[in-house]
């Protein structure tokens, strides 16, 4: 792909050896990875502990009026989650889900809204049983390696001072990366006299920030591109900034800009704030004066019950080193970070890389060396850099996630492949937003359907 992240294939022929005597597995996080991590790692006969500082499963999904990172109720015990009440799935439901528990209610759109994803999500952990393996209002507040090749995990449940030890054989960690807002750096936000505000706190445009307010929204993710238009709808005007409408063809741009309201206006990167002045990178651009300003300037990873251990950086916009997104060459299988990807189908990213995990960890796969995996991910990371290539990218799979995913089914002895059928609607899916950014949710093109065909069948094998 454009950043080099068809990583090379290591030849597995020479492998480490797999990791006999695993029994005890701990997951950090009972999200969409958290689940199905537990349930693959179970299917291999290996003894499963999730732990989840929230009381409820679903980790984003778990949306409330409250629940951004400066929600009132925050606590180390409050889930974080970065949604907003009007959000509906960007991806059809049809591909959305895990293998074989496809979403099956039927709300009247295949583009839900969030409230059925927790759903489904609570009945995943029903249907497979896996409530026993939870340990719920339960924060992991240390993990760090111990004697015999074991992990130490210092848990705190909720409302209990002191917290205490738990020792496994591996741990997963299941975290999510949608919660630590990101600032563009050097524009001085701290000089901005008006109202600001991350897009995690973004719930509703129902707010004196928003109605009959002049208002900024930058970025051009899935967040910036839902919120510009929700706020438009309240606000007196809206300045839509994002790095990436300058790369736009005309068509693109014709197309992003007859899907806005009259009161949007499209312009460049954000070059500083002061008072309620903004300037723009483009020097034709004038600068304007705003309200609020809403970023929507996405999250830093972080794992902060893994800093002591020293194991990983995240300080970079990506977690290193790793070997395919997933693996610490120096812990092998006893120590994976599921999910990191964006630009992704979640759901099934995160059950084919669990099988991987799940699969090693019980010994009936292996993967290469320490050496030979280190060796890769140096390679991996440097090559990005080299490339001159922006290194918060690293994880990033736009073009390369169908090959990743057949690399990990392949590496897991022989585990299914994602099927065609959901790699054709993703795809579709991906040109009809970029054609239809405002109305895609309620459109069904032709090409679509004997693809929704071939889904509702393989759905009712179920
Ligand atoms: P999370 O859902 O973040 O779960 C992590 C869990 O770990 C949380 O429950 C948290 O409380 C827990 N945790 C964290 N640290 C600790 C600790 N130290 N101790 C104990 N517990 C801990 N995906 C889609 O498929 N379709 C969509 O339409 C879609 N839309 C999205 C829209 C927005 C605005 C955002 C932010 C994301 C969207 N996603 C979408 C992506 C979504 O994040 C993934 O689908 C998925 O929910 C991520 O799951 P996760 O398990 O990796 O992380």
């Amino acid at each position: 792909g454009a950043y080099g992240r068809g990583a090379r294939m290591v030849t597995h022929a020479s492998r480490a050896s797999s990791t006999p005597g695993c029994r005890e597995v701990a997951v950090v996080g009972a999200g969409a990875a958290g689940l199905v991590a537990a349930r693959e790692l179970r299917r291999e006969n290996l003894a499963v502990t999730v732990f989840e500082r929230g009381s409820e499963v679903g980790g984003t999904w778990v949306y409330t009026a409250n629940c951004g990172s400066t929600a009132s109720s925050s606590s180390a015990y409050h889930i974080h989650s970065s949604l907003y009440e009007s959000l509906r799935v960007n991806l059809p439901k049809e591909i959305m889900g895990y293998s074989d528990f496809p979403f099956l209610e039927n709300s009247g759109s295949r583009y839900c809204g969030h409230a059925e994803v927790k759903d489904y999500l609570r009945s995943f952990v029903q249907h497979f049983d896996l409530e026993s393996m939870l340990e719920m209002n339960t924060l992991v507040e240390e993990a760090e390696p111990a004697e015999g090749g074991k992990w130490r995990l210092r848990v705190r449940p909720r409302g209990d001072q002191e917290g205490h030890d738990r020792v496994f054989d591996a741990v997963v960690v299941c975290n999510g990366h949608f919660e630590s807002p990101k600032f563009p750096q050097g524009v001085g936000r701290e000089n901005y006299s008006g109202s600001q505000l991350h897009s995690c706190d973004y719930k509703t445009s129902d707010d004196d920030r928003f109605v009959g307010k002049r208002v900024l929204v930058v970025g051009m993710g899935p967040s910036g591109d839902d919120l510009c238009r929700e706020v438009a709808e309240v606000a007196s005007k809206v300045y839509w900034s994002g790095r990436g409408f300058d790369r736009f063809d005309e068509e693109r741009l014709r197309s992003v800009r007859s899907s806005l309201r009259g009161n949007i206006i499209l312009r460049g990167n954000v070059a500083s704030v002061s008072g309620k002045v903004v300037t723009f990178e483009k020097g034709s651009e004038d600068p304007v004066e705003v309200d609020t300003i809403l970023w929507c300037t996405g999250y830093h990873y972080t794992v902060p019950f893994l800093k002591g251990s020293g194991a990983v950086q995240t300080e970079r916009g990506r977690i290193e080193p790793l070997y395919e997104h997933l693996f610490h060459p120096k812990f092998g299988p006893k120590l994976s970070f599921v999910g990191l990807g964006f630009r992704i189908l979640p759901f099934p990213f995160f059950e084919i890389q669990t099988r991987w995990v799940a699969r090693c960890l019980s010994g009936r796969c292996s993967l290469p060396t320490e050496q030979e995996m280190a060796a890769e991910a140096e390679a991996f990371y440097g090559g990005i850099e080299g490339e001159g290539a922006r290194v918060d990218m690293t994880h990033c799979m736009d073009g390369v996630q169908w090959d990743y995913l057949d690399r990990v089914a392949r590496n897991s002895g022989g585990a299914p492949k994602l099927e065609d059928w959901k790699i054709g609607l993703y795809e579709i899916n991906r040109v009809k937003k970029a054609r239809h950014p405002k109305e895609y949710r309620d459109l069904t093109l032709p090409e679509e359907v004997p693809l929704m065909e071939k889904g509702a069948a393989r759905a009712q094998s179920f």
